[in-house]
């Protein structure tokens, strides 16, 4: 595997583009078909943000195959896609297909824009001949059953621009959940049904290796880092820099030394993770061993980061959280473990209020987050430290992982973040406030009827189609919940999607 990086970043990762042909054309038009892949490569790479690599034009069975297995072996290597520029028998591409490993994009393109109609003779339609070409391979993956994503106009189309570059994210995020090693400190808290789940089967679905450290080997990580005053000094001095911190924390103020307990957790848990080569990790109130406070402030900044986090144990949500943070890499907005806490049910104005404890990534705004210190009811432990502040309004998308114990299940929600109808100033947390498509009763109810949990990733950083791509690759049942939901349909699809994916595991 690579070196694991928890930023979330897309530089380490590339995406294979690969032109099939024959050799039947002679060696004139495949030296024009070489020409237009170039150029059609290269006015796709300028608008994708992760790196599309050209490689040579596939004539042949052999060829195909070395590719696609060279594909599959390179972790650099996060998907392919394939246009078929000419006809290029499909036959030909069964040994590869059977043989890749990796997200496929079936990219339907071709060299022109416009048809030159006064032009045309029959070698421009032997050169440019995706229209049936394409046809042939498609009929490939339907016939081997490859899972795979298309995308369909000419790449200079914005539209076919941001479709690949969906596709690319979601495989980016595919490829961080394939290589996560997760850290759980403590099991899941007693007594819950939907944070549990297969830790076994995560690992043969998502890849994802999810595994148990003792808290009180991240409690002596935070003691060890804790005694680096000079450490813990530079760190307060950051939090001082980056956030609107009340006077009781600051330096000077009366409550000084929990903020540098808040610095210690953060660093020995920055440092622990390095270590397990984590990029994502667990917490449970109810196990913090001789930890001084719930980590708050830490988990926040990590998130912020591009670790993924699960609260109470919740391992399935930290691995969304991670896939969300690493698909919307560069972009405005972020990606934060939710909770669906308390409903405004006034009629036809129905919100949700979602918030935690106090584990919310403050990518969620774009305003400065205060550093504030409160009581906190559970957990019998000091005052934590936290950033509190009010998600940004605009489009995001709530999505629940659930263990359906013939696989997993995605749930995705469409919904608004909307400013909170008055103040909150007595609730000194991170939170967010939206409205769910289509309507909160139709929403609340197919939530409830897919059996999708109160712990979510909510992204504002990449919309739906990055979520169904990955969901495409990583090959879960996937639930969508949107402006075109209705409950019946919704009843409908649950059921077909039960069905399809007990019959894909096969018996
Ligand atoms: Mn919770």
């Amino acid at each position: 595997m690579t070196q694991v990086n928890p930023q979330a970043t897309l530089d380490s990762y590339e995406v294979w583009f690969l032109t099939g042909s024959q050799g039947l054309y002679g060696e004139e038009t495949l030296r024009q078909v070489e020409e237009q892949s170039k150029a059609v490569h290269a006015q796709l790479a300028g608008a994708l943000p992760v790196k599309l690599v050209w490689k040579p034009v596939l004539k042949d069975a052999d060829g195909i195959r070395r590719a696609l297995i060279e594909a599959s072996a390179d972790d650099r290597v996060i998907g392919v896609t394939t246009w078929m520029h000419t006809f290029s028998p499909a036959k030909m591409w069964i040994g590869g297909l059977q043989a890749l490993t990796k997200p496929l994009l079936h990219l339907h393109t071709q060299a022109n824009v416009a048809l030159p109609w006064g032009d045309i003779d029959f070698d421009f339609m032997n050169l440019n001949q995706a229209a049936h070409g394409d046809r042939e391979f498609g009929y490939a993956l339907a016939r081997l059953g490859v899972r795979h994503a298309t995308a369909v106009g000419h790449v200079s189309d914005p539209r076919v621009q941001q479709r690949v570059a969906n596709w690319t994210r979601a495989a980016a995020g595919a490829a961080a959940v394939r290589e996560l090693k997760l850290t759980r400190f403590g099991d899941n808290m007693r007594y819950v049904a939907v944070t549990e789940g297969d830790k076994t089967e995560a690992e043969i679905e998502l890849g994802v290796q999810v595994n148990t450290w003792a808290v009180n080997e991240l409690a002596d990580a935070v003691a060890a880092a804790g005694a680096d005053t000079a450490a813990v000094d530079a760190l307060v001095a950051e939090y001082d820099a980056q956030y609107d911190v009340v006077d009781d924390l600051r330096d000077g103020g009366a409550r000084r030394a929990a903020l540098r307990d808040g610095a210690a957790i953060e660093l020995g848990l920055r440092a622990l993770l390095e270590q397990n080569g984590s990029a994502a990790f667990t917490t449970n109130f109810e196990d913090l061993g001789t930890l001084k406070q719930l980590p708050g402030l830490a988990v926040q900044r990590l998130m912020a980061d591009g670790y993924g986090f699960g609260a109470e144990g919740d391992w399935k949500t930290a691995v969304l959280v991670r896939a969300m943070n690493v698909a919307g890499a560069g972009l405005p907005g972020g990606a934060s473990l939710m909770e669906d806490y308390t409903y405004d049910l006034t009629p036809g104005a129905e919100k949700i209020l979602g918030a935690h404890m106090l584990e919310v990534s403050p990518t969620l705004t774009t305003s400065t987050p205060t550093l504030e210190i409160h009581p906190l009811g559970i957990g019998g432990k000091d005052d934590p430290v936290r950033l509190v502040f009010t998600a940004d309004a605009g489009e995001a998308v709530v999505v629940a992982l659930s263990d359906t114990r013939d696989g997993f299940r995605l749930t995705a929600n469409v919904v608004d973040v909307v400013p909170p109808t008055e103040a909150l100033p007595k609730l000194p947390v991170g939170r967010a406030v939206w409205e769910p498509r289509p309507s909160f009763p139709v929403a609340a109810e197919a939530w409830l009827t897919a059996g999708a949990a109160h712990h979510t990733v909510m992204t504002t950083a990449v919309g739906l189609q990055v979520v169904e791509d990955l969901a495409t690759m990583v090959g879960t049942e996937f639930l969508v919940i949107d402006e075109h939901t209705t409950a019946r349909g919704f009843r409908d699809e649950l059921r077909l999607q039960q069905a399809w994916h007990r019959l894909d595991r096969g018996f």
